[in-house]
């Protein structure tokens, strides 16, 4: 099993582990930083090298337990010791982006009573699903895109709390929040990874996000379209 770095620290740049398999196109490591493609966040890029050999990661995807990072060039031997460096520009947009849909999702929620049922994060344009919305004119989308700039100019404190099952879900439930899908989480899942965005919204999420809102920069919204079934896509950028 691959021990998840980034789960602690979002801001991890590079990192030391060893080959314990590989496949045609990639390995797997005792440990890493990559964030492999998953929630809707796409996978970290970057290089491993031995120190004589540096290879580029082009993807990093979960296939069953392994989390794979797939290379451009032929793997590495198991066993062999490496050094991984991630693309921090991708990868921290990807944490503003990711902490800015959590904070459009929530004010979404609380004005306009709509649920989050998807989203794309990656860099240069993002993109969320709402449900229900069927109309999102170009007067809704300047309010919620003051409204929500306010809200990120405020400097709030973004946290990552790890809680025992049981604590997550009261602690969500405490406040206010739907906790029916957490608890479809197999049983096997005994801690959860809380993300607390100041007073104003919490979540169980595995993505990485900023420390703060100040790091994300300011929204802007872009096209929207319907994509069925009372479903609204929203696609946004970010302006530092
Ligand atoms: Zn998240």
């Amino acid at each position: 099993m691959t021990e998840l770095l980034h789960m602690r620290d979002n801001y991890l740049r590079e990192f030391d582990a060893i080959v314990e398999s590989s496949g045609e196109n990639y390995v797997v490591i005792d440990r890493t930083a990559f964030y492999p493609e998953g929630g809707g966040q796409s996978a970290d890029h970057g290089v491993l090298t031995n120190g004589s050999r540096t290879v580029q990661v082009t993807d990093v995807r979960k296939v069953d337990d392994e989390i794979r990072h797939i290379l451009s060039a032929s793997p590495f031997r198991v066993g062999e010791k490496i050094h991984g460096e991630i693309d921090w520009a991708r990868r921290y947009e990807c944490m503003r982006f990711h902490t800015c849909q959590h904070v459009l999702s929530r004010y979404l929620q609380l004005n306009y009573d709509v649920v989050t049922v998807g989203n794309m994060i990656k860099p240069g344009e993002s993109r969320a699903d709402y449900s229900p919305l069927e109309s999102f004119d170009e007067e809704m989308k300047r309010s919620v895109e003051n409204d929500v700039n306010d809200i990120l100019a405020q400097n709030i404190d973004v946290d990552v709390r790890f809680m025992p099952r049981a604590a997550a879900i009261s602690f969500l439930r405490s406040r206010g929040y739907q906790t029916r899908y957490l608890e479809m989480v197999p049983e096997s899942v005994q801690e959860f990874r809380v993300l607390i965005i100041g007073d104003f919204d919490v979540a169980s999420c595995a993505g990485t996000h900023v420390k703060n809102t100040r790091e994300i920069g300011r929204l802007q919204i872009g096209k929207s379209k319907n994509v069925g079934a009372g479903k609204r896509r929203i696609y946004f950028k970010l302006i530092d």
